[in-house]
């Protein structure tokens, strides 16, 4: 390992303060929005609006590579910067992850809330904090996800259209199928593509945020899981494309994060061929074969993923990101530098150009560009 590999992070979570919604709703509100308390070595309580729930926590905090004993990464503490945004540049430093797409992490369970008004008054609450309290530490780096209130879909227009104005230039969005509401493929979300388009604003399905993430028990459940977790949102941008969505909407631009990059060619050769092959079944027609819409429309971030950089050389796929997901356990936090090695040796220049900074800056150009 010789020189420092700088890279933009397309997947990178920032963990709110526990008493966020106090400093920022009024009580009466706050009192019902997510929160979480540890109550034992290995379980924290989810609570959120007369709900709870309890959930795991990884007891054991180191992780070794079960194949070679290899310590990953040392999880005895948190990174230090994942909730504290002057830490947090000197970790990105540290690592070399220059630009990053951050979303939020007490924003997951906001799916569990079913009263519309309180949602759209916390997303909105929660974006004004993240301009006013997060973005100032590094405008020219850090892209903070706008929370988004998806009970209405005039809702979620009407906080698009708000999230743009004071700054952010992403919405993130439930990877699966919001409760109560159609799929993403039905035609009620229409105006939210539309206006996401109209106001040049990214729509971001991270992976594993349409429900429950254990699905699979007993021998094998953790790698099953793990792999099915990354579907949904791939099979989010499979829904616009096969919608017809991205014809309406031909600037409409979709990052899918932390779901890899091989699975661009592979699902755009399977649309293609449903459409040709079952062409009478299709509904709607296309102008172009669908894997030209995933290839020009939708962008994928991956971690460690040693074929992605195929994806874009041998697959013809230019949308591959690097994404660092810091500061979680599937991140490259203590490796970055390893893995950015290892991932683009004898890869191309343009190639690795490419995956680690200009299909993130074509999509953020108000970033900054790394120290050369
Ligand atoms: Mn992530």
């Amino acid at each position: 390992m010789t020189d420092k590999i700088w890279a933009h992070s397309g997947d990178s979570h920032f963990l709110e303060p526990d008493d966020l919604w106090h400093q920022i709703m009024p009580a009466s509100q706050a009192d019902r929005m997510p929160r979480t308390s540890r109550i034992s070595e290995d379980e924290e309580l989810v609570e959120v609006d007369g709900k709870s729930f309890t959930r795991k926590l990884p007891k054991v905090m180191t992780a070794k590579n079960a194949a070679t004993g290899e310590t990953i990464a040392e999880m005895s503490h948190r990174p230090p910067g994942a909730r504290d945004v002057k830490l947090r540049l000197e970790d990105l430093d540290e690592e070399g992850i220059w630009g990053e797409v951050m979303y939020q992490s007490i924003g997951m369970w906001c799916s569990l809330i079913e009263d519309r008004k309180l949602i759209a008054e916390a997303a909105r609450a929660e974006n004004e904090w993240l301009v006013s309290e997060i973005l100032p530490a590094a405008p020219d780096r850090l892209v903070p996800a706008a929370l988004m209130p998806m009970l209405d879909v005039d809702d979620a227009i009407a906080e698009l259209q708000h999230a743009k104005d004071i700054g952010l230039y992403i919405a993130s969005l439930p990877s699966g199928r919001p409760p109560g509401r159609e799929d993403w493929n039905h035609k009620e979300w229409d105006p939210l593509w539309a206006a996401a388009e109209e106001a040049d604003m990214v729509i971001g399905f991270h992976i594993g945020t349409s429900g429950d993430q254990v699905k699979y028990r007993g021998r094998g459940g953790a790698l099953i899981n793990y792999v099915d977790s990354v579907q949904d949102g791939q099979y989010a941008a499979m829904k616009l494309v096969a919608s017809g969505v991205f014809e309406r909407c031909p600037g409409l631009k979709v990052l899918v994060s932390e779901a890899g990059a091989t699975w661009v060619p592979y699902m755009g050769d399977k649309l293609n061929e449903a459409y040709r092959q079952h062409a009478m079944f299709v509904y709607p027609p296309l102008a172009k074969a669908p894997k030209e819409y995933l290839y020009s429309n939708v962008y994928a971030s991956f971690q460690h993923d040693e074929t992605a950089p195929a994806a874009m050389a041998a697959m013809g796929y230019p949308n591959v990101m690097f994404g660092s997901d810091y500061p979680h356990l599937e991140g490259t936090y203590g490796h970055t530098q390893k893995t950015l090695h290892e991932i683009f040796h004898g890869v191309a220049p343009e190639v690795r150009d490419r995956i680690t900074r200009g299909t993130f800056e074509e999509l953020f150009p108000h970033v900054s560009a790394p120290p050369s």
